[in-house]
């Protein structure tokens, strides 16, 4: 497992990295959580991603006690939470960034983990109705406190973390050092154009989110929803469109045969892909099944294996 440095920080994250959203509590329990960690740790996967709003705080409950059961010396691994789309329905604690509520959160997050301190902490999307300087001094405090060792942000715009970063400077507070951006084969503007300037300007580290486009890139969508696939799952029905839609399917056909060339799977060829961007620090893989992690693991050494031909090669197939 090849390991890099979380932007500028000096925080060594393994290339593939593992995440609990869908998957811990709906699928997985604490047993065959348990065991997929367990593969990921031998393989040499160091973070694990989460958020307090998967499944309601239950994924953090089950990562804790995973942790647990496989004995994982505190300092062997890194792990994080989210805060922003909140479980309890107050006007506080859903849809904000305000001090009150991380304040609050990450204070319930290290209890439902069992642990002291968490070492990633995202604000999980931009809260436009609390002052970005008030979100910086909060975050900053819970570093400062040893709660949480960095933090960062999803899904905010370059401009909103510009206007971090100027409020940090201007107080000496810890400023955000990764990003948690969507990034695959069928999503890649944020990532290669957007954020294209804080990567030297400000040394913006990125843990890169679906990077098989939530199943799509596996190309087991081309005949429509399999059973027990994530398609199928109830709560997810939002996700059907992009997952059945005809456009993507035909891509991934014609990836596929490039994956063959490399003579690995598409899963493969589509996380090597996301690692072969040298400003995404980790690739977070998600799983629903042990085999499915062992496969797409298998990824790392194929990230070597692609060339410029065959990155040329995949840029044209997806336009
Ligand atoms: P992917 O796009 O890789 O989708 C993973 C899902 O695809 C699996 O759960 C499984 O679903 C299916 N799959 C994976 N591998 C295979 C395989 N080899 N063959 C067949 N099917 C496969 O990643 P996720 O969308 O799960 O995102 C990964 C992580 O990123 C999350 O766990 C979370 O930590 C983070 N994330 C962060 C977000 C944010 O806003 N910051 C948003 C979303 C994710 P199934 O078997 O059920 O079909």
């Amino acid at each position: 497992m090849q390991y890099r440095r979380l932007g500028r920080s000096g925080l060594k994250v393994s290339v593939l990295s593992l995440g609990s959203w869908v998957t811990f509590g709906p699928q997985l329990g604490v047993d065959s959580a348990s065991k997929v960690m367990e593969a990921a740790v031998s393989a040499g996967v160091n973070f694990f991603d989460n958020a307090e709003a998967y499944s309601g705080g239950e994924s953090e409950r089950i990562m804790g006690q995973a942790i647990k059961n496989l004995g994982l010396p505190r300092y062997s691994y890194v792990v994080s939470s989210k805060f922003f789309w909140g479980i309890h329905d107050t006007p506080n604690t859903k849809f904000t960034l305000n001090r009150k509520y991380l304040l609050e959160a990450i204070d319930a997050s290290l209890e439902r983990f069992g642990l002291d301190h968490l070492d990633l902490v995202f604000c999980h999307r931009p809260d436009p109705n609390t002052p970005i300087a008030e979100t910086v001094w909060a975050m900053h405090e819970i570093v400062s406190s040893h709660k949480a060792h960095y933090w960062g942000t999803s899904e905010w715009s370059a401009a909103a973390l510009t206007e971090a970063y100027a409020v940090a400077e201007k107080y000496h507070l810890h400023a955000p050092v990764m990003e948690q951006p969507e990034y695959n084969m069928l999503h890649r503007d944020k990532v290669e154009k957007e954020f294209a300037p804080l990567y030297e300007n400000h040394g913006l580290g990125l843990t890169t989110w679906s990077p098989l486009a939530s199943g799509l890139l596996t190309g087991k969508y081309a005949n429509g929803v399999p059973d027990g696939s994530r398609g199928a799952l109830a709560g997810y029905e939002w996700l059907k469109d992009s997952l059945t839609s005809v456009e993507a399917n035909r891509k991934v056909v014609e990836l596929t045969k490039v994956a063959n060339r490399l003579d690995c799977t598409m899963s493969q060829l589509a996380i090597a892909w996301c690692a072969a961007n040298k400003n995404v620090s980790t690739v977070i893989l998600g799983a629903s099944r042990l085999s499915q992690l062992e496969e797409n693991l298998a990824a790392e050494p194929i990230i070597e294996q692609l060339t410029p031909e065959i990155m040329s090669n995949i840029d044209e197939i997806l336009g």
